[in-house]
């Protein structure tokens, strides 16, 4: 087998890897079909929409553009509610709780290892006042 063909087959499935991961889409589904499609592979998957983080469906972005068309929900926290989130992130971590934010998803672990889902910034908010 051609060196150069292993070569654009490890740097397609990194980047399909590194896009699919961005869009919430399958990684490992990606990585493979980065390798064996290559260029072809990554445009269909620079063209398909991403993935929801809150309600999992193609994300089609609404007249506003920044809420999904779906569930209603924006895409990512604003300003506003990021600073929420940073204030209340030491009173969860005191009942147990850790909130990671990496600009698109929350991952929400409780102390079991259990994954709670995201359904909002001021249903977290209500949790913590409890
Ligand atoms: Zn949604």
């Amino acid at each position: 087998m051609n060196i150069l063909f292993i070569i654009f087959a490890i740097f397609f499935a990194t980047l399909c890897g590194v896009m699919a991961k961005r869009k919430n889409r399958n990684i490992a589904l990606w990585v493979v079909l980065g390798a064996i499609g290559g260029l072809v592979s990554f445009i269909v998957l620079a063209l398909i929409p991403y993935i929801c983080p809150h309600c999992s469906k193609n994300f089609s972005k609404d007249s506003d553009g920044t809420r999904c068309g779906s569930c209603g929900k924006r895409d990512a926290l604003d300003s506003n509610e990021l600073i929420k989130l940073e204030s209340f992130k030491e009173t969860l971590m005191e009942k147990g709780i850790s909130v990671k934010h990496d600009g698109v998803k929350i991952t929400i672990t409780q102390k079991s290892g259990a994954k709670l889902k995201f359904v909002g910034i001021d249903s977290l908010e209500k949790y913590v006042l409890s």
